[in-house]
This record gives structure tokens, sequence and C-alpha cells, in this order.
């Protein structure tokens, strides 16, 4: 079986971006999760470029993860700045969302660790009713110091998919340090657990497809504004990678 996808990664600032579509990048999950591969996915914007650039363990970190994929149109744009586009943003909401789906057609198990109690509570609920084909090895908050009962849970179990989201560094952290307790699906999806229960609107579609996500965001929940300083940063940065021909 193949690791990577067919076209070679995309580099965005030293982070390698894989060069695929969403059709695509699913098909090859689905492959691997039925052989049992140990696999981890890293769902990067701009945010954790910028992040990785700082932090040059968490960079090595997510550079041991099997495939990194751009969630963000930042992650597109910078690409073309650099004249090497990526085929099409992946959002890992979206996965996120496809993969519960295929898991519930094909009796599969998973686990979820992140958010706060009651939403990781009401995740329970929605997944066993939406997803009613899909086994629950188990369900975790996201504010723990220790890991080490989760751990242990995760390793009686042996799920299939393990979703982890407790935003980052936290949730590639924990993956790079515990994936080789189970043989199978490790991703890291921000605050997907939020979206699904409700506790947090998506964007709607039409700002999804003007790439307004990021904006509707911090419209929604003004504290994330400073978030968004990093982003004149990183284009800064991207232009110099170009002008530098690296
Ligand atoms: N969260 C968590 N544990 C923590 C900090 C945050 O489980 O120690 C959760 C939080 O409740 C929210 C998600 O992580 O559900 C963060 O979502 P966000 O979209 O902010 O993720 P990011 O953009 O940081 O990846």
């Amino acid at each position: 079986m193949e690791k990577q996808s067919q076209k070679k990664p995309v580099s965005i600032l030293g982070i390698p971006f894989e060069n695929t579509n969403q059709e695509q990048f699913e098909s090859l999950l689905k492959q691997r999760i039925d052989h049992h591969k140990n696999t981890f996915v890293v769902t990067a914007n701009p945010e954790i470029v910028m992040y990785a650039r700082q932090n040059r363990p968490y960079e090595t970190l997510i550079k041991r993860a099997d495939y990194i994929i751009a969630d963000g149109i930042g992650i597109i744009i910078g690409a073309k700045l650099l004249k090497d586009p990526l085929q099409e943003r992946i959002a890992g909401y979206d996965l996120f969302v496809s993969l519960l789906e295929w898991g519930s057609q094909n009796h599969k198990s998973a686990y979820f660790v992140g958010a706060k109690t009651e939403v990781i509570n009401k995740l329970r609920e929605v997944v066993a009713q939406k997803y009613a084909g899909l086994k629950i090895a188990g369900t975790h908050n996201g504010y723990f110091g220790d890991d080490r009962n989760i751990i242990n849970d995760i390793r009686r179990t042996q799920p299939d998919m393990i979703f982890v989201a407790t935003g980052y560094p936290k949730q590639e952290e924990f993956i790079d340090k515990n994936r080789q307790t189970t043989d199978g699906l490790w991703m890291g999806i921000g605050g997907s657990f939020d979206v699904l229960t409700g506790t947090v609107k998506r964007a709607p579609g039409s700002w999804q497809k003007m790439h307004l996500e990021w904006l509707y965001r911090v419209v929604k929940e003004p504290s994330r504004i400073s978030r968004l300083s990093v982003l004149p940063k990183y284009l800064i940065a991207v232009l110099k990678e170009r002008l530098s021909g690296n």
C-alpha cells in the first residue's frame, strides 16, 4: 500500500503538505483503517505552521505524522504564492464527518478525546443517534493532565479511529506520544466536537464557498481576533521564502 498520495508534498515554510483532494485522501485513509495501519494525520492551518516555526520540538513532532493536510485557505494561498499549488483545501471537520458516516456503514469503532465534559457527553448522544452503526469505543473530555487512564482505555478497546479535539499543540502532542498503543487512525481535529454537537455553529455554506470561515468564527467569537494577527506574519514569511527561492 502506498504511503503517500500520488503527487509529491508541497512544502510551505518547511512543512510538507499532502497534495491531494478530499475524495482521494479519504479513500487512502479508509484503506489504511481497513488494514489497521497506524496513521497520524495533522490538519494544519497557518497558525499551526507559524507555531511550528517558533517551536522546533512541535515542528519535529508534526513532521513525524504520516500526512499533513491543508485545513485552511491560508495554506492554499501560501502554496499558490510559492508557485506550487495544492489541489484543494481539506477541512478536518469534513473529513471527520465523512469518516463517521463510513464508520457507521462499515461497523468500525471510534474513540473521542476532547472538548468540555458537557460537549463530549452530548457528542456521545449525537454520534449514537446519527451514526448508529459506529461503535463508540470510549470518550473523554479534553481537560486532563495525566493521560494514562485515557491511554489504558484506548489500548484496551483498540478502536479503528481515534479523534482528538483538544486544539493544537495539545492534540498533536497527545497523538505523537501515544499512537503506538493502537494501530488505527489518529487525527487531531480542533473544535470539531463543538461543531458536531451544535455548541458552536459552523459558517453557512455561502461563507465556506467564499473561503471566509475564519472570518465567520471571529465575528461569532470576537476573542479569537488576536489569533488572526498571525496571518500577515505568515504571508510575509511565505513571500520571503518565495523571494529566496528556498
Ligand atoms: N480544548 C480541550 N482541551 C484543552 C483546550 C481546549 O479539549 O486543554 C478544546 C476546546 O474545548 C475546543 C477545542 O479544544 O473544543 C479547541 O478548538 P479550536 O477550534 O480553538 O482549536 P484550534 O484552532 O486551537 O485547533
